[in-house]
């Protein structure tokens, strides 16, 4: 044999090698990762666990039955009275919109600020996710080591196993339908087929008819709440909406200052009590000051931990009660923590066994690198995602369109 065939013997001999080598390091990679989800789960589950058993207060007979509060505790003059299990009365239709905001920043000039915050924000995901796509798909060849390699980057990315395997069949299939050959197309087609999964056509916000509408924001403590609560009091506001906070978040110590500054700084009016108040108490003044003045949306915070002796999710049935005496809750938003990936998926689904979360609102989504947690939290919770954060900016909380979502994601 001659030189030079010995030589590009050796070549590929050591391509192959190579070759062998990346796919047994992805393999590893891949164990190592499921492992390392699996162990989150579980330490997740763990921590749930301090959460109390909400099937069995739900069968309680003495919860049934409970006062909504003492009178005794009622501050600044305000007497509920009692009621056990209340009829159900007839509610006015709830009308599902888009805030307009939306169509005055579609106009050419804000729409380029709009879109390059939100792109700005998905960033780390950009370079975690679609990056590494679009360095594979480079090279042209789409044969099982580089679906396998897709497939790491989306678990990677904690768009979940189940939903990994979902999204590449998808694109697979359009791939083969629509011919797709160069690397371009494929990405786009990825970007279409996520923007597609994340529709769950139900984006929007809801509001009541007639009188006010109560949104209530629920989720743990440091997830984003009170921030959120500012930001979409600040959304609401330009969309030429009036507003009024509710601290109902009286557990935590400046849980109520807290809220406080931030309507002061945006301009709006909080209905609060002293900390350690009841909670009811707040939302049932914040609604009748709401009735009294015509005004559209009470947003609610709520406490975001355990108290020693009340249980959080019967609390926030509680204060929906009372809140639906004088105006709807049409939203019950879950503050989500996107940094806290999985955990966060967990730590929800415990909260949609509790309360009727009726959308999501994802935030520090430009802290993390995991963006595909969008996809896990609409599949996994089957519960649309209203809004995300991307920062702690009053205007970087985002309607969730998934389109545009995908676009700055992809772009
Ligand atoms: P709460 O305890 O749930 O009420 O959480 P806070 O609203 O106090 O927020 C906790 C921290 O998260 C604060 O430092 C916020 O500025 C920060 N935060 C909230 N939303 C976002 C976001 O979308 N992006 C980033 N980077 N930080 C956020």
């Amino acid at each position: 044999m001659s030189e030079e065939k010995e030589q590009k013997k050796l070549e590929k001999e050591e391509q192959k090698r190579k070759q062998r080598e990346e796919r047994e390091r992805l393999k590893a990679e891949r164990k190592e990762r499921k492992e390392r989800e699996r162990r989150e789960k579980e330490q997740a589950l763990d921590e749930m666990q301090e959460l109390p058993d909400i099937e069995a207060d739900q069968n309680s007979e003495e919860l049934k039955c409970e006062p909504i509060f003492q009178p005794s505790k009622v501050e600044e003059g305000v007497v509920i009275p009692y009621e056990c299990e209340e009829e159900p009365q007839e509610q006015p239709p709830i009308l599902e919109e888009p805030l307009t905001i939306l169509e005055e920043e579609a106009q050419e000039e804000d729409r380029e600020g709009w879109f390059s915050r939100l792109r700005n924000g998905l960033s780390k995901s950009r370079m975690n996710f679609v990056a590494p796509l679009s360095r594979a798909m480079a090279s042209r060849r789409f044969d099982d080591a580089f679906w396998e390699e897709v497939e790491e980057i989306l678990v990677g990315a904690d768009v979940g196993v189940d939903m990994t395997m979902i999204l590449v069949e998808r694109v697979k299939a359009r791939m083969a339908r629509e011919k797709v050959k160069e690397p371009e197309q494929l990405l786009a087609l990825f970007r279409g087929v996520l923007a597609e999964a994340l529709d769950t056509g139900a984006q929007y916000l809801r509001f009541a008819t007639q009188g006010p509408s109560v949104f209530m924001v629920v989720g743990v403590n440091g997830t984003g709440k009170t921030t959120t609560i500012a930001k979409l009091g600040h959304l609401l506001q330009r969309d030429e909406k009036t507003v009024i906070f509710a601290a109902g978040d009286t557990f935590r110590a400046a849980g109520v200052e807290q809220l406080e500054t931030w309507g002061e700084r945006v301009g709006l009016h909080t209905v609060k009590h002293r900390q350690g108040a009841d909670a009811a108490a707040v939302i049932h003044d914040a609604v009748e000051s709401a009735n009294a003045r015509g005004i559209d949306v009470v947003i609610a915070d709520t406490a975001g931990r355990l108290h020693t002796k009340t249980n959080l999710m019967e609390e926030l049935k509680k204060i929906r009660r009372i809140a639906e005496r004088g105006a709807q809750v049409t939203e019950t938003l879950l503050v989500i923590d996107a940094t806290t990936g999985q955990n966060g998926v967990i730590q929800a689904s415990r909260f949609k066994e509790a309360v009727d979360v009726t959308g999501v609102v994802l935030t520090k989504l430009d802290g993390t690198a995991k963006g595909g947690i969008v996809v896990a939290i609409v599949h996994d919770l089957g519960i649309p995602i209203k809004f995300i954060g991307v920062g702690e900016g009053l205007d970087d909380l985002y309607p969730f369109d998934p389109e545009e979502f995908a676009a700055a994601l992809f772009s």
